[in-house]
């Protein structure tokens, strides 16, 4: 028997392919690579926009085909769409699902899978880490606290553990991993009255909210004095880079010096339609604190155009955002109502695909095609 794995997505996605991996392995199956030869296709799926899960249904779509061919093939699904489906308390999701993929024999929770299961690594140099799963700050466009349910952080001394583990095994790269990686430990904070009855909550002027500090610079300090080659993690948010964070970046040099930092929109309003926790001149005063801090410092960020009701002038507050930060990279999205977040509950998608698509063109132009020149240029080298 053989399976054949296809994940879509994220980096957490990738690291729970690796578990699911050793998951088939321990049943005698062994790995194939290409979807013709195995008896069981594994799709590990990605929601965050329309086209991610279209490209799901297109690929299912294609083993249809060789399902007739192949008449024991067995296909599964797991990752989001499955984490909202079994969300869902309606069950509609999932019954739409079922009707939509009837060629899908299982709908597996990637919860089944569990941190506890060694992942079998794609990767002999680098090592990916989840540190935490799911999310609780609901930005009114994005399905994950539906589709990965609220954030839980893992333990600490499992972390650090599977860290220790793989430097022995000689590792020279490690990747921490979480939706909101830098918001590790605030639930193990908040369970803890010990922990608890230590820590400040942070004022957040433009939500009228507090947040609680986290253990990540802590985690991250201790795992970069490992001695790891390179430290990486992926995606913070920039309410949760507190100084202690920036420190703890500039006293060891193996943490990596690209860092990714979602801004979504580069005006005040639309963060605050979107639920973000900062505005867009706290955004500008935190990079510069980065730049300061931090010399060869580089910022990638993910950016939404066309965001319900995103009009000119705010996009073009964006468009000012990023000439001011100089992004050395972009993942540039443009706007799809998704199933279940306030936004679609309750905003109106009302900009059309046309200007989106010019946003995201304008976008593009600004960050992306300079960072694909300088890319090009440096291979000529
Ligand atoms: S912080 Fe916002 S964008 Fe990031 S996973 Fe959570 S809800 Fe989604």
């Amino acid at each position: 028997m053989k399976y054949f794995i296809k994940t879509f997505g994220c980096s957490q996605n990738a690291a729970d392919s690796e578990r699911i991996k050793t998951i088939f392995g321990k049943r005698g199956i062994k790995e194939s690579k290409t979807e013709q030869k195995a008896d069981v296709i594994i799709i590990n799926t990605c929601m965050i926009r329309e086209s991610a899960e279209n490209r799901i249904y297109g690929l299912i779509n294609n083993l249809s085909k060789l399902k007739t061919t192949k008449k024991n093939l067995k296909i599964i699904l797991t990752g989001c769409l499955v984490g909202m489906a079994y969300k869902d308390k309606t069950g509609k999701f999932l019954k739409r699902l079922r009707t939509k993929l009837s060629i899908v024999d299982e709908f597996m929770p990637i919860e089944e899978i569990g941190f506890d299961t060694a992942p079998q690594r794609s990767s002999a140099d680098t090592a990916l880490i989840p540190i935490s799963s799911g999310c609780n700050n609901y930005c009114t466009y994005c399905v994950v606290p539906y589709t990965r349910g609220k954030e839980i952080s893992r333990p600490y001394n499992e972390i650090i553990q599977e860290c220790k583990d793989v430097k022995q095994k000689g590792y020279k790269n490690i990747v921490l991993i979480g939706q909101n990686v830098n918001s590790y430990g605030s639930d193990l904070i908040l369970s803890n009255s010990a922990m608890k009855s230590n820590v400040k909550p942070v004022y957040v002027k433009h939500l009228g909210r507090y947040r609680i500090p986290t253990l990540f610079p802590h985690l991250l300090n201790e795992v970069a004095q490992m001695g790891f080659k390179k430290v990486e993690f992926i995606s913070s948010n920039p309410w949760d880079f507190s100084d202690e964070l920036i420190e703890v970046i500039y006293q060891n040099n193996n943490i990596s010096r690209t860092i990714h930092l979602p801004v979504q929109s580069g005006d005040t309003n639309v963060l605050k339609r979107m639920n973000r926790w900062y505005t867009s001149d706290e955004y500008i005063e935190l990079i510069n604190k980065l730049k300061t801090h931090i010399s060869n410092v580089k910022i990638t960020t993910d950016i939404i155009v066309g965001f319900c009701g995103e009009t000119e002038k705010e996009f073009q507050n964006t468009v000012e955002l990023c000439k001011k930060v100089m992004f050395e990279k972009a993942y540039i999205a443009q706007y799809s109502m998704r199933p279940m977040t306030s936004a679609t509950k309750k905003l109106k998608n009302t900009v059309s695909h046309s200007i989106k698509e010019k946003r995201w063109q304008i976008l593009e132009n600004l960050i992306n095609k300079p960072y694909l020149d300088r890319l090009k240029n440096s291979v000529k080298k």
